[in-house]
């Protein structure tokens, strides 16, 4: 078994982690109290091929390989959650479907736009009646000639205010996940209505939107994938999508782990460092060891993807695993910081409100367990 890198991972990793620290680390509280990050960022996210990672050079993109798609999402996670999750989704979500099931006009309308930033995506799966159960979706597509005509609404949409682009699910056939088709609706369309959700616990710089469309008209080319393939389309993007928030939240928790160690050396009280003191190290162990564990839930899911083996369920675990040990990272930050990591002029305090959400989407820590119970069992327990 080898846990290490390539040298063109290494580099990677080195080259994002530098890019990081010049470019998001100095500006993420300022997006934060901003409640919009800069979105100059997506442009300096495209000029490095970084909304193109994993996408074929072909098509537009910059090529490689899963992990290190990985090892850009624990940087940007690292650095904020909020621009980590503009390209988690525009890329992961929306681009790498196009990239699967798109036709070659599909492939070139958007893909090289998506890579270059010119434009991003938005995944519109979540309806204000169905979360977890996303297979009860509402939202309707009905045949009108060669046209379909989509009516419903969307919620807690990220991007959804700034993409061009919307992967939209909706209903086309009977109820359950086989009814469901997925369409690529331009979002200058006449009845596509978005507005901002504002007051967000975390994730402030990210634009999260509510979406409704009201008898939107696309024609049938804008269908990705089969009839009744939406559903399918769907989990396939979350699978891999909950690889890359396990990665981010690895960065998230590695950031808190590096604010935490660095301040304990500082910090002093009782005429010494706090990091001398042995309950203050059983925190910065606690974190170190969670952190150590995500990453490598998360690279074995990753490693899986690459050797195009199955990984649905280690995709699961690592998003399990790794969410839940972020929220913990950054609470037990705050402990280390005291006082100080209760005010934003430091970091912690707005890692653990941008960890929170990690916990929720992409399927609950409660779906998670489900899921993987029913991987073990063979019995759904949904
Ligand atoms: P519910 O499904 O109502 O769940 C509420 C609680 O019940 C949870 O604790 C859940 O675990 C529990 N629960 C539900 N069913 C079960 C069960 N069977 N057994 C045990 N417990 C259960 N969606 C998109 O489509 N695209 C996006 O880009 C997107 N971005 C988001 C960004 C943000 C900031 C947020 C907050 C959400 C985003 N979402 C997005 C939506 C997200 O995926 C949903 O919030 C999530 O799936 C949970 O759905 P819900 O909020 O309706 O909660």
């Amino acid at each position: 078994m080898n846990l290490g890198l390539t040298s063109e991972q290494e580099q990677f990793r080195a080259l994002a982690r530098e890019w990081v620290d010049r470019e998001v680390v100095p500006h993420a509280t300022e997006w934060d109290r901003a409640e919009q990050v800069d979105t100059k960022i997506v442009g300096k996210l495209a000029e490095l091929g970084f909304l193109g990672l994993g996408i074929d050079e072909e098509l537009g993109g910059s090529g490689g390989d899963f992990l290190t798609y990985c090892l850009m999402m624990e940087e940007l996670g690292r650095g904020d959650t909020s621009v980590r999750g503009i390209v988690s989704v525009s890329l992961g979500l929306v681009a790498k479907s196009i990239q699967a099931y798109g036709t070659e006009a599909q492939q070139t309308r958007w893909l090289p736009a998506l890579c270059e930033g010119e434009t991003l995506g938005c995944f519109g799966l979540t309806e204000p009646g169905t979360g977890s159960d996303a297979s009860s979706l509402i939202t309707k597509a009905v045949r009108d000639g060669d046209d379909w005509i989509i009516s419903g609404e969307k919620i807690f949409i990220t991007n959804g205010t700034w993409a061009g682009v919307a992967l939209i699910f909706a209903r086309t056939g009977g109820p359950g996940p086989k009814g469901i088709t997925a369409f690529l609706v331009p979002t200058d369309k006449s009845g596509f209505v978005r507005n901002e959700i504002k007051g967000k616990l975390g994730l402030r710089g990210q634009a999260t939107a509510e979406i409704r469309l009201d008898g939107v008209r696309v024609e049938d080319d804008a269908r990705l994938g089969e009839e009744g393939q939406g559903f399918k389309i769907a989990m396939a993007a979350l699978d891999k999508g909950r690889i890359a928030v396990a990665a981010g939240s690895v960065g998230l928790a590695r950031g808190c782990l590096e604010a935490s160690i660095g301040y304990a050396k500082e910090r002093t009280q009782f005429g010494k460092p706090i990091a001398s003191f042995q309950l203050v190290q059983e925190m910065i162990s606690d974190i170190a060891v969670e952190t150590d564990a995500a990453r490598l839930l998360t690279w074995r899911a990753a490693d899986l993807v690459d050797r195009g083996l199955p990984y649905r369920t280690e995709a699961s675990m690592a998003k399990l695993f790794a969410t839940e040990a972020a929220v913990k990272a950054a609470n037990q930050a705050i402990q280390i910081f005291g006082g100080y990591g209760y005010v934003d002029e430091f970091p912690v305090g707005k890692a653990l409100r941008d960890a929170r959400v990690t916990t929720l989407y992409e399927g609950t820590s409660q779906i998670q367990k489900l899921l993987i119970g029913r991987a073990l069992t063979g019995i759904s327990a949904f």
